[in-house]
């Protein structure tokens, strides 16, 4: 253990379990740690990292904006977080934005806005349904929305006022459905959950279901959009629009923020009702509006629709090859494979002495999240550590 990470046991709590490697830069797919070794990153800060390591642009964008205005309370105008508001709001089905810091943030205030909606048009619902293995963060309102045990049972009594229903199954949102509730809210693929898709017609017969009701569809999107499953937002391939959209994760390229987006009838917060201290700060917004700009004007969503075809028909030969691969599943660049035992912290250590950044998603799968602007090259060099890494379990 280096001495970082002692000090790091003196001093941090232990939330975290650590990968016993301390990252010092990144460049690109790469990070390099404190003995200056080498590791191509399919990681990238949790999807965070859509460009890569500090990509010229957003640095540019970050250094310039940091030389002009840091910090401005949301009393006055500012410019970035205009800038970046038009941006989404051009390119997105919705129509107004607020900004945060974080993606429970983000999914917290969705939440606001829907129990808002529902005091003013739904006679006081305020119940929100959410899938059981989803994941919207961490404040205590969101471990309450998320429907996974281990992060909720350390913390209750939990807040009320969330159902948790099978995901992927209409009949269990429509029987949920009471006249208390006035959202339904959804991960387009569950990402801390296992890189989950739903069946075709989930999310479609889940609109249909809402507008029938008069209810909101909330689509958290803080995984699944800015490009990470090839098409700029995830609700572009299921054939829906949400009512209320979150971003958080990769928007900025690694600077925190946070993004709640919402259709013109449905942004009903009125003056004071929300609100934040750095939420739309202008260094955060730059690195966004510098993000989002290259991954539209570079079809960045191409490319994940291209390498991460690439990447997933590789893995699919490694599960020809090794019959203990029993799963690949994903989208665009968010994809998973499942073992058939509980490999996954072996598999991930053995691909770290390879070279290799990956998430421990499950006791049983790893998940891969690269940068979205890398080609087929760097899917190759995955794809050979990985093929050694397997070969050596057998
Ligand atoms: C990561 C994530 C969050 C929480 O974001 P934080 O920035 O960690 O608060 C919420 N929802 C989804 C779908 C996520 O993947």
């Amino acid at each position: 253990m280096s001495n970082w990470q002692e000090l790091e046991h003196k001093y941090f709590m232990p939330t975290f379990e650590r990968i016993p490697i301390t990252l010092v830069r990144g460049r690109g797919a790469r990070v390099w740690d404190e003995d200056g070794r080498e590791y191509l990153d399919f990681v990238a800060g949790w999807a965070v990292n859509s460009l890569g390591h500090c990509h010229p642009e957003v640095v540019g964008a970050v250094t310039e904006q940091v030389k002009t205005l840091i910090q401005a309370s949301n009393s006055f105008y500012t410019v970035p977080q205009i800038r970046l508001a038009e941006l989404l709001v051009k390119n997105s089905c919705l129509n107004k934005v607020f900004f945060c810091n974080s993606g429970a943030e983000a999914t917290e205030g969705a939440v606001k806005l829907a129990r808002r909606y529902g005091k003013l048009h739904l006679g006081g619902a305020y119940e929100i349904i959410t899938a059981k293995g989803s994941f919207h963060g961490r404040t205590l309102a969101m471990v309450s929305a998320s429907g996974q045990s281990k992060f909720q049972q350390p913390y209750t009594p939990l807040p009320a006022g969330f159902i948790n229903v099978e995901y992927s199954n209409i009949e269990a949102i429509k029987a949920a459905t009471t006249s208390k509730v006035c959202a339904v809210m959804l991960e387009p693929v569950q990402g801390e959950g296992g890189v989950n898709l739903p069946d075709n017609n989930y999310l479609a017969t889940t609109r249909a279901w809402c507008d029938q009701k008069g209810i909101l569809l909330i689509l958290d999107e803080i995984q699944t959009g800015v490009a990470r499953t090839g098409t700029l937002f995830a609700y572009q391939q299921y054939g829906v629009e949400p009512d209320i959209m979150t971003l958080g994760k990769g928007l900025a390229s690694g600077i925190p923020i946070g993004a709640i987006l919402a259709k013109d009838r449905v942004s009903v917060f009125a003056p004071g009702e929300h609100g934040s201290t750095f939420g739309g700060n202008p260094v955060a917004c730059a690195a966004g509006y510098a993000t989002l700009k290259f991954i539209i004007d570079h079809d960045i969503g191409g490319n994940v629709k291209r390498v991460g075809q690439y990447f997933a028909t590789g893995l699919k030969s490694l599960r020809q090859k090794f019959k203990f691969v029993t799963e690949v599943r994903g989208l665009g660049l968010l994809l998973a494979i499942e073992f058939s035992h509980d490999i996954a912290r072996q598999m991930m250590t053995a691909c770290l002495d390879g070279g290799l950044l990956v998430n421990k998603l499950k006791p049983n799968a790893l998940r891969f999240m690269p940068p979205l602007n890398i080609g087929n090259k760097e899917v190759d060099e995955a794809l050979s550590i990985l093929d050694k890494v397997l070969s050596s379990q057998l």
